[in-house]
Parts: C-alpha cells; sequence; structure tokens
C-alpha cells in the first residue's frame, strides 16, 4: 500500500536542507518519492518469493508511462530474480553511452527486529522509512524521475543514456556482471549505489559532499593443514589443529604495505577537518607519505580507517578435527581480504602464503562473485559535472572524491576498463544511515535538492 504525502511533508520535501538552494522540480521529486514507495512495499529480497521482478516491471511501466519506447526497456528473467536495461537513445549512435546504475534488491530485513514493518514503506517525523529507503531503491526512483523530467523538459541527449538495475548485488552478483559485460562499451557508469552528502551531526546542515572512483577488491583464501591423525591417546608433535593455529597468528601478525591512491589522497586531505584532532593530522600526515608510522599507527587503530590505508586480511572461519579423541587429519581457516585497488588476488594470495611460512600449509583462493579492479581515473569531464551538480543547489559544500572499502557493481563494469563513479545525491547524517541494519531511513528533506543536483549532473555527462 501506498502512502499518501501529507500537506507537511510536503512542505519538508519542497524546503530542502538548511543550505540548499530552494528546489526546483517539486513534480520529479514527488515522484521519485511516490515510486520509491512503491518499489519499498515489494519485498526484493533473494530467495523464496523475491519481488525483485516486481520491482523491476513497477520501474519498466514508470519508464514506459514517462515516453521510454516500450521496446527500448527490457526485463530479462534471471533464476529467482530479474534485471532491468532501458535506452534512451541520443542524438549521435556513434557515441558511447552513458550508464545509470542501481540495484534493484535489498538485503533482508526481519519485521519482529524493526519498530516498523520493513516493507510497509512510512514516512514520519521528515524520514522516508523501510528497506531501502537508503540502500537504494529511492536513489533508483531518483534516476528514474530525473530521466522523465529531462524527457518532459524535451531535452535530447547527444550520447544514448542507457540506465540499468540489477537485481542481485547484495548476495551473488551475477546480474551485475551479466549487465557490465553487455555495457561494456559504455563512456562511463555513474552508479548511484555509491556515496553521499554528509550531514552535520548537530545542525542538520551539510558538511561535504563525496563520491566513489575506486573499491576495494573482495576475496576469500582457503587455507588447509592435513596429517595423519590417529588416536588422542597418543600425541604426536604435528597436529593440524595446531599447525594452523600457529599459521593463523603468522598471518594476524603480517602488515600489508600501507599505500594512497588519488582517491584516498583526495579523501584524507578533505575530509580531516571535521575528524578528531588525532584522526585529522594522522590523515594529512598519512597523504603527505604513506610510511609515516605515526600516522599508520593512528590509523590501523581505528576500525574506520584500517581499511583505507592499504589492503587488510582477517580470518572470518575455522573448521578442523572430525571426533572428540581423535588426532585431527585436516584443519581450514577462511581468510578474507578487501584488497587495495591495483593488487592482483594472486599477489595477495603469495604473500599470505609467504607470511604463514609453512610449506605444509595449503592455500587456495575460493573468492565467489568478485573481480579484481583498478581505481577509475580522476577524469576532469566527470570532477567538473559532479562539482557542477552539488554547487548548484549547495554552492559552499566541498566535494571530493574518495575510495569505497566495501564492493559494489562499479566493479564489474571496471573490470571491463570502463569507469565506474560511485555518487548518491542525497544528504544524510552518519547517525542515520542504517543501510543492512534495522530502521533503514533517509530523511525526506534531502528528496527536492538531490533531484535537482541529477537534473544537473545527467545533461553535464550526455549534451
Ligand atoms: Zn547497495
Amino acid at each position: 500500500m501506498r502512502n499518501t504525502i501529507g500537506a507537511g511533508l510536503l512542505l519538508a520535501l519542497m524546503s530542502g536542507s538548511a543550505l540548499a538552494a530552494a528546489p526546483q522540480h517539486h513534480d520529479a521529486a514527488t515522484q521519485a518519492l511516490n515510486l520509491a514507495e512503491q518499489a519499498i512495499a515489494l519485498r526484493s529480497v533473494a530467495g523464496p518469493a523475491n519481488q525483485t521482478p516486481q520491482v523491476a516491471a513497477l520501474f519498466r511501466d514508470a519508464l514506459v508511462k514517462g515516453g521510454f519506447a516500450p521496446a527500448d526497456v527490457t526485463i530479462t528473467p534471471y533464476k529467482d530474480t530479474a534485471y532491468l536495461i532501458a535506452r534512451w537513445p541520443g542524438r549521435d549512435s556513434s557515441l558511447k553511452p552513458l550508464v545509470i546504475s542501481g540495484h534493484m534488491d535489498v538485503v533482508e530485513a526481519k519485521a519482529s527486529d524493526w519498530t516498523h514493518d520493513p516493507f510497509k514503506p512510512q514516512i514520519e517525523n521528515g524520514y522516508l522509512l523501510g528497506r531501502g529507503s537508503t540502500d537504494m531503491k529511492l536513489d533508483d526512483t531518483l534516476a528514474i524521475s530525473a530521466l522523465l523530467e529531462l524527457k518532459k523538459e524535451g531535452y535530447v541527449p547527444r550520447r544514448d543514456i542507457i540506465i540499468e538495475f540489477s537485481g542481485d548485488e547484495e548476495t551473488t552478483m551475477a546480474t551485475g556482471a551479466i549487465i557490465a559485460d553487455k555495457l561494456s562499451n559504455a563512456e562511463l557508469v555513474l552508479n548511484m549505489d555509491g556515496a553521499n552528502g554528509t550531514l552535520d551531526e548537530k545542525t542538520g546542515k551539510p558538511d561535504y559532499f563525496t563520491w566513489e572512483g575506486a573499491e576495494k577488491t573482495y576475496a576469500d583464501f582457503r587455507l588447509t593443514v592435513t596429517n595423519p591423525g590417529g588416536h588422542s591417546s597418543e600425541p604426536r608433535s604435528v597436529n593440524a589443529i595446531d599447525e594452523l593455529s600457529a599459521d593463523l597468528l603468522r598471518i594476524q601478525q603480517h602488515r600489508f604495505k600501507p599505500e594512497v591512491n588519488d582517491l584516498s589522497r583526495s579523501f584524507f586531505v578533505n575530509a580531516a577537518r571535521w575528524q578528531k584532532p588525532d584522526i585529522a593530522a594522522a590523515m594529512k600526515a598519512f597523504a603527505a607519505n604513506p610510511a609515516n608510522e605515526k600516522a599508520i599507527a593512528t590509523l590501523s587503530a581505528d576500525p574506520s580507517f584500517v581499511g583505507r590505508i592499504g589492503t587488510t586480511c582477517v580470518v572470518t572461519m575455522i573448521e578442523g578435527g572430525h571426533a572428540l579423541n581423535a588426532l585431527p587429519q585436516r584443519a581450514t581457516a577462511n581468510i578474507n581480504c578487501r584488497i587495495f585497488p591495483g593488487h592482483s588476488r594472486a599477489s595477495i594470495m603469495a604473500e599470505l602464503r609467504d607470511a604463514a611460512q609453512d610449506p605444509g600449509m595449503k592455500i587456495e583462493d575460493a573468492t565467489e562473485g568478485s573481480v579484481e579492479t583498478a581505481a577509475s581515473p580522476m577524469r576532469p569531464d566527470v570532477v567538473h559535472a559532479i562539482d557542477a551538480s552539488i554547487h548548484a543547489v549547495y554552492p559552499d559544500v566541498p566535494v571530493f572524491a574518495a575510495m569505497s572499502s566495501g564492493a559494489s557493481d562499479s566493479m564489474w563494469f571496471r573490470s571491463h576498463g570502463v569507469p565506474s563513479y560511485g555518487i548518491s545525491p542525497i544528504f544524510i547524517k552518519n547517525s542515520d544511515s542504517f543501510m543492512h541494519g534495522l530502521n533503514e531511513r533517509t530523511p525526506v528533506s534531502a528528496v527536492g535538492p538531490a533531484m535537482d543536483a541529477l537534473l544537473v549532473l545527467i545533461p553535464e555527462l550526455s549534451h
């Protein structure tokens, strides 16, 4: 069931954030919000009764109703899900298309754990509540409504604009890989599943806006130690669990070389002023010299920064032994790594093998659904377009690039050499960000300015 927007909420939508210029495109913003509510009401969670195909149908209907040719909007079923690709033909078919990317699936959410049913969207106290309100159904519908608004205004892009939505980004990421294969001729990708604007915790005013041009590579490595085993009443000096434990401790001690790239440097230099003084000093020192030991120690000790200064690997699962009264014949462990852009999984695996110093330990790459990627270049046209779009709405807010510690559909495009940029035009407080967690919500006041920013950004990159 869809909620209707009350007068007070409409006012919230129209008033925008404290420092923003008055929103210009109320109808498009309202449409995005309404469509997001309809999408949130569909339980697009992997598994039985997955309603991602219904989200795709909802989005297709909105696109066709708004002027997309029915033949240009395709939904392709895939296992329990589906993906959607829609094309808006540009004036010059010789140009490579601009791709706008999102995903329709959401992370599981249990109604019993939430204050509201996660799949019954509501607007309350100025927030849109529901699973997918942040990650990322509202971003999807902002992109759809922005394109429809441009069509309504008579805009015709020079290059094709392709909008696509994957159906399993939160789980296996298979449809994102298929889409990127099909669209590997793209000029560039705007991934709406990206970084966003940050609001000040106390004042609610915009602090800064970040976008992403790189992300770390996800990898899993399986370690195995085997030996002959035997009766536990006759222990030997070799024991698979003991050996694996020693290997794991040596791996724990191993530190991957701290490093910095253009995107992480941009983040450290620009975002330092909103951090505590010790962290801020370390961020600046590290950006200037990634070998600065004091800075490394400070940033490594903080879980929200350790992943930004290099590759990290950590043991996440162990298994071993087969009986309470037998010497173990086998012990295994999973090492989960988040690899800094530019390194191959093979090279990280070799480094782990060296760190373990155990010729008897077997190590295999057990990664599924991930591919290694380099950082996308900080293209001047993209940097300019993002700056212009955010500054059109928030004139004085700093805008800068960053690197994501998580993985998104951008990796599939980057693996084809297509630059992909993560950018969600929503401004939100860090304390309101409950992606993947409980009581996910997004301030309604962010919707109008986000629409206005997109209506600058999309033409900038397609005119
Ligand atoms: Zn997402």
